[in-house]
């Protein structure tokens, strides 16, 4: 039977929107449907680090982010109590980030992906996924606009997030697993400038960053380990402001803004999935989702998509086996993020640093190429596994 899809993308948001978009530029038939519409928000931060930024550049959409009047970003600093780390995130190429409300991104790229020819369904749930003879042959769903609705298509994207219907129901393989570590509650303020800064603080099991995005409001989250979630839940505030108030001076400065949201909250599990298999894939959280920690979900998810969409194209066109193409990409996928996968846990736990990462964050301290190296490391610009590895930690420590 003739597919009338090349591809279907469950879920519009970073890592769907960018993957239709992408394939729609190569001439693909491609439907994407959300049971979103748009724009909406969703529960997540969003600092878009700067080779996140960069994407956005290569695909023409960062003038258009730009022109929304979300700031720049170009130092991150890391303050740890009796010093601060602070650098430059990003590349000549790609020199800074930004904190782009979801509301706003990810409707630039719905608009974006319909643009380059998908065509795109808002506000349909995907109820079913068709499978024939072991395959995946297509979609069940339903409109909020009409009743029940059956598409077909060589293939079905799930980049329907942490919880994906996809993933679920192909039981695609997990591996690599680590426990949820982390709860953290964010919200925005008013009369709280940035000057362009991110500002991240780090104390004994408590931990918090702070961000500028639209319209003059900066975004303040802060968490503690998940073991103490279900004691903490019981007066979110309160344990928000205290653990602010373990650092004094920006204590000082949220004292004289205003809060003009809700609190809102999460805890995430960290896992890879196999991404692919007969007649689907996956990409974004629904294939690999690390702690929230490090900001690297939405970056993960555009590198994922152009991925995922170069591997799609080999296999449309006949240029290589599905089974070859796909496993390129989970390969490639897998090498670029094990590093950070690895450190994002370790800073999760909110554990005080190891002893000899102590005395190397001291030696990172007042040497300017490190403390830039460290915040492309942690802007995952640089791999943690570069940044660690140890002729960079002697040649610090030897300058120190
Ligand atoms: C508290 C928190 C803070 C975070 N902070 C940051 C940060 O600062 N920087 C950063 O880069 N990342 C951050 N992340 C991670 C980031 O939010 C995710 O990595 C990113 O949203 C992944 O995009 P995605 O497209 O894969 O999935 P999602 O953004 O989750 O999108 C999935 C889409 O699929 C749709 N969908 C799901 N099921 C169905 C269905 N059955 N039918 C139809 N549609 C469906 C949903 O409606 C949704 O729109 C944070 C996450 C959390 C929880």
């Amino acid at each position: 039977m003739a597919k009338a899809f090349d591809a279907i993308v469950v879920g519009a948001r970073c890592a769907g929107s960018p993957t239709a978009m992408l394939l729609a530029q190569k001439g693909y038939r491609i439907l994407v449907v959300d049971r979103a519409t748009f724009p909406s928000d969703t529960i997540s931060t969003h600092i878009l680090h700067p080779l996140g930024a960069s994407a956005l550049s290569k695909w023409g959409l960062l003038d258009r982010l730009a022109a929304t009047g979300c700031p720049p970003i170009h130092t991150y600093a890391f303050d740890f109590g009796p010093f601060t780390i602070a650098g430059a995130p990003g590349t000549r190429e790609a020199p800074v980030a930004y904190c782009p409300r979801r509301t706003i991104l990810d409707k630039l790229l719905v608009d974006a992906a319909a643009q380059s020819g998908a065509e795109i369904r808002e506000g349909f749930a995907v109820e079913e996924i068709l499978v024939e003879k072991g395959r995946v042959v297509g979609i069940r769903g339903r409109s909020k606009f009409g009743g029940s609705i059956t598409e077909h298509a060589q293939v079905v994207v799930g980049a329907d997030g942490l919880r994906s219907f996809v993933a679920e129901t192909v039981r695609a393989e997990h591996y690599d697993e680590k426990p949820r570590l982390l709860v953290a509650y964010y919200t925005y303020w008013s009369g709280l400038p940035m000057d362009g800064r991110f500002e991240n603080y780090s104390r004994d099991k408590r931990g918090f960053a702070v961000a500028p995005t639209h319209e003059d409001l900066t975004m303040v989250i802060a968490g503690w380990p998940y073991s103490e979630f279900a004691e903490n839940k019981k007066d979110i505030e309160g344990n928000y402001l205290k653990t602010i108030e373990l650092a004094p001076a920006f204590s000082d400065r949220l004292r004289g803004a205003r809060r003009e949201a809700r609190f809102a909250g999460a805890v995430v599990p960290n896992y890879f999935r196999k991404p692919y298999g007969p007649g689907w894939v996956l990409v974004g959280d629904a294939g690999y989702n690390r702690d929230f920690i490090t900001g690297q979900g939405i970056m993960d998810a555009f590198h994922d998509a152009e991925l995922c969409a170069a591997a799609l194209d080999g296999a449309f066109s006949g240029r290589q086996p599905f089974e070859d193409a796909m496993g390129e990409y989970q390969r490639t996928r897998d090498t670029r993020v094990k590093a950070m996968y690895e450190f994002t846990c370790q800073l999760a736990t909110l554990e005080p640093p190891p002893p000899e990462m102590q005395q190397l964050f001291v030696a990172v301290h007042g040497n300017k190429k490190a403390m830039d190296e460290f915040a492309r490391m942690n802007a995952g610009t640089i791999s943690p596994a570069e940044f660690f590895a140890p002729e960079n930690v002697n040649a610090i420590k030897a300058a120190a």
